[in-house]
C-alpha cells in the first residue's frame, strides 16, 4: 500500500518534469502532453481517494532520522502503526485530516526509538521490587539498605537483592556472609552481584541450601571456602549460586505479570522500543504473549533460547523451532539462540589466551567444549537461526568467531549475522574478523564505566597489556564490524542515556578519570545513537522495519528533552524522554505522570 503510493507520487512528478521536453520535440508531443496531464490529473485525484490523512503527526520536531538519506527532518506523518511520510512541517501539514492527532514536538529532538540489544528482562522486571545494591560503596552501605529493605517488607521471607560490585570488598574482591549475618535478620539472604556471576548468601541461607565445608563444587561453579577455617564463606561462582538460589519461592503467574508491567513500563519511560532477550524470558514466550493479547505489550521482544552446555540436543532444536514457528510477529518473536561460553574477568571465569596478570595458576576456561560448541554452531546456522555467543576472554571471543567461520564455510550461508555479546578483551588480529566474517559486535557501553570495579579488579586481573584493549568499540568499528549497544539489564540500568554518554566519554557521571578510559575506543555520538537503533535493527534483523525514521518503517520513535547533539556530551546521561511512541501509539507520556 505505502510503496503503491510512493511509487505513484513519483511517476506523477516524472511527467511533469518531462513535459516541456515533449513539447518541443514534435507534434506527437502536444498529444503526448495532454495524455500527460490527464495521467497526471488522474494519478493525482487517485492519490486523493488512496491516499488518507495521516493517524498521527508529529510535528515541529528536530527529528535525527538515522537515515543517512534524509538525516534530519522537521515532521512525521504516521498511519496503521507505521511511518508514511518524513520531511518538513509544510508538508507533512498536507496529509493532516479531520482526525489527525498532532503531537507538537516543541522544537525538541525527535530519535527513532531505542533498541536494548542484550537484556534478561523477566529478570530484571522482578529486581525492580527487590533490594537494590546498585551504588552502595562498601558493606555498610549494604547493611544499610538491606535494614531499610527489611523493614519495608517485613516477614520471614527472603531478601533478594542484586547490584553489589567486587571492588568493595578489600583485597579480596569477594562479599563475606558475615556482613549479613551481623543484621541478625533471622531471614535467608541472597544477593546476586552487579554481573550476575557471583552471589552471596547469609548462613541462614546457606544453611536451608546445605551448604557447609565438605559441600562438592557444581560443574562450572565454585563455592568460596575460607583458606584457614574451610567454611564457605558465603561467596558462590557461577553455577554454584543455583544451589541456593533453587531455594527462592518461584514469583507466581500474576506476580510475574505484575512485574513484566512494571519492567515494560519502565523501558518504555527510559526510550526503549524493542529489547534483545539473552536469556530468562524464552520460558515466558506465554506470559509476554498474554501482554500482547491484552493490548499490554508497549515494548517489541526478541526472545533467545538459552543453550545450555554440553551439547545441543534434539530436544534443544524442537524447543527453537517451536518457537520461531509460532512466535513471529513485529511484537514477540524467537529463531535466535543464546550460549555462552565463559564467565568474567572478575571472578576469573572468563577463558582467556594466557594466565590472568593478577593470578597466573589460572586461564579460565570454557563452559562449552570447543568442538561440542562449534558443533551446535554449524547446526544451528544452517537451520537459519541467528546465534548470540557470550564471550568475554579473548580465548572465548576467538573460539565465538572460530565457530562462526566454520559454520558460514560448511553451511555456504552468507548474512546470516551471528553476534558475539560483550567482548570484553580480545587479541588484535581478532578485531578485524568482526567485519570480515559478518559477525555482529553486541557491546553494552555501561560495562565499561571506570570505576573502581573496573579500574582496579577488572583492568588488575587482565593486566596492563590486554587492558589497552578493553572494549574496543571504535577498533571493530573502524574495521568493518557492526556495533549494536544495549545494557545487559540488570546488570546495568537500561537507560541508554547513560549509555551513550559512556559510549562517547568513557568516564564516569563525575567524569573521571580525567580524558577518558582508553579514551581511543569512544565512538561518535552518531555512532553510539546508531548502534542502539539502525544498528541495533540490522542486529536483530529487523533493519528493513525499524531502526530509522523513514517512510515504511515501524512507527517507533522517542521525543527527548534536550539536544544530545547541541549540548557537553558529559550531560547525555541527563536527557530526559518526552514521549515513547511505539507502533504509532504513544505508550509512555512523561507529563502524564
Ligand atoms: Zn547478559
Amino acid at each position: 500500500m505505502i510503496k503503491g503510493r510512493w511509487c505513484l507520487v513519483n511517476f506523477t512528478r516524472i511527467h511533469y518534469l518531462e513535459m516541456p521536453m515533449i513539447r518541443r520535440r514534435s507534434p506527437f508531443g502536444v498529444l503526448a502532453l495532454a495524455v500527460t496531464i490527464i495521467s497526471s490529473i488522474s494519478a493525482a485525484a487517485a492519490q486523493d481517494t488512496t491516499l488518507q490523512s495521516a493517524d498521527t503527526i508529529i510535528s515541529n520536531g528536530k527529528v535525527y532520522t538515522v537515515n543517512a538519506k534524509q538525516p534530519w527532518a522537521r515532521a512525521v506523518a504516521i498511519r496503521n502503526g507505521k511511518i508514511v511520510s518524513v520531511g518538513n512541517d509544510a508538508e507533512i501539514a498536507k496529509l493532516r485530516g479531520p482526525a489527525t492527532k498532532v503531537i507538537d514536538a516543541g522544537g525538541k529532538l525527535v530519535l527513532p526509538g531505542f533498541v536494548d540489544c542484550h537484556i534478561h528482562f523477566l529478570e530484571g522486571s522482578i529486581s525492580l521490587g527487590q533490594a537494590n545494591l546498585e551504588g552502595a560503596k562498601n558493606p555498610a552501605d549494604i547493611q544499610r539498605i538491606l535494614r531499610e529493605y527489611a523493614a519495608k517488607h517485613p516477614g520471614d521471607g527472603w531478601i533478594l537483592g542484586a547490584g553489589w560490585n567486587y571492588a568493595m570488598f578489600g583485597a579480596e574482591n569477594l562479599p563475606h556472609k558475615k556482613y549479613l549475618d551481623e543484621l541478625l535478620l533471622n531471614r535467608p539472604v541472597f544477593l546476586v552481584g552487579y554481573d550476575g556471576h557471583t552471589s552471596w548468601a547469609n548462613s541462614k541461607a546457606l544453611t536451608l541450601a546445605g551448604i557447609g565445608k565438605d559441600t562438592p563444587n557444581p560443574a562450572n561453579g565454585a563455592i568460596v571456602h575460607d583458606p584457614k577455617t574451610g567454611e564457605p564463606t558465603g561467596a558462590m561462582k557461577e553455577s554454584a549460586s543455583r544451589l541456593v538460589s533453587k531455594l527462592v519461592p518461584k514469583p507466581t503467574h500474576s506476580e510475574k505479570l505484575a512485574a513484566l508491567r512494571a519492567g515494560i513500563r519502565w523501558a518504555n519511560e527510559n526510550g526503549l522500543t524493542r529489547v534483545h532477550s539473552a536469556g530468562g524470558d524464552f520460558e515466558e514466550f506465554a506470559l509476554y504473549d498474554e501482554l500482547r493479547r491484552n493490548n499490554e505489550l508497549t515494548l517489541r521482544m526478541y526472545i533467545a533460547y538459552f543453550l545450555n552446555p554440553p551439547e545441543l540436543r534434539p530436544k534443544d532444536i524442537d524447543l527453537i523451532e517451536e518457537a520461531r514457528k509460532k512466535y513471529t510477529g513485529d511484537w514477540l518473536s524467537g529463531g535466535v539462540v543464546k550460549m555462552m561460553i565463559d564467565g568474567v574477568v572478575e571472578s576469573h571465569t572468563a577463558a582467556m589466551l594466557e594466565p590472568y596478570t593478577d593470578d597466573p595458576s589460572t586461564k579460565g576456561k570454557l563452559f562449552w567444549d570447543p568442538d561440542k560448541y562449534k558443533a551446535a554452531v554449524a547446526e544451528l546456522d544452517k537451520r537459519g537461526l541467528q546465534l548470540f555467543t557470550h564471550a568475554i576472554g579473548d580465548y572465548a571471543v576467538r573460539t565465538a568467531l572460530d565457530a562462526y567461520e566454520n559454520a558460514a564455510n560448511v553451511n555456504h550461508t552468507q548474512d546470516r549475522r551471528p553476534r558475539i555479546e560483550h567482548i570484553e578483551t580480545i587479541t588484535p588480529t581478532d578485531i578485524p574478523r568482526f567485519g570480515k566474517l559478518g559477525v555482529i559486535a553486541s557491546m553494552q557501553p555501561l560495562h565499561a564505566y571506570p570505576d573502581e570495579d573496573t579500574l582496579r579488579v577488572w583492568a588488575g586481573n587482565v593486566g596492563p597489556d590486554r587492558a589497552s584493549r578493553a572494549w574496543a568499540w571504535s577498533s571493530i568499528a573502524k574495521s568493518g564490524g557492526h556495533l549494536a549497544f544495549g545494557s545487559d539489564w540488570n546488570v546495568v540500568t537500561l537507560n541508554p542515556w547513560e549509555g551513550l554518554q559512556m559510549a562517547v566519554t568513557r568516564q564516569t557521571t563525575e567524569g573521571k578519570p580525567e580524558g577518558g578510559w582508553m579514551p581511543q575506543y569512544c565512538v561518535t555520538l552518531a555512532q553510539a545513537v546508531e548502534a542502539y537503533t539502525l544498528g541495533a535493527a540490522y542486529a536483530g534483523r529487523r533493519e528493513k522495519m525499524e531502526g530509522s525514521i523513514e517512510p515504511g518503517k515501524l512507527a517507533d520513535l522517542v521525543i527527548v528533552s534536550q539536544n544530545i547533539f547541541e549540548i557537553d556530551s558529559h550531560t547525555i546521561a541527563k536527557t530526559k524522554v518526552i514521549k515513547t511512541i511505539v507502533g504509532g501509539r504513544i505508550v509512555y507520556e512523561a507529563d502524564a505522570k
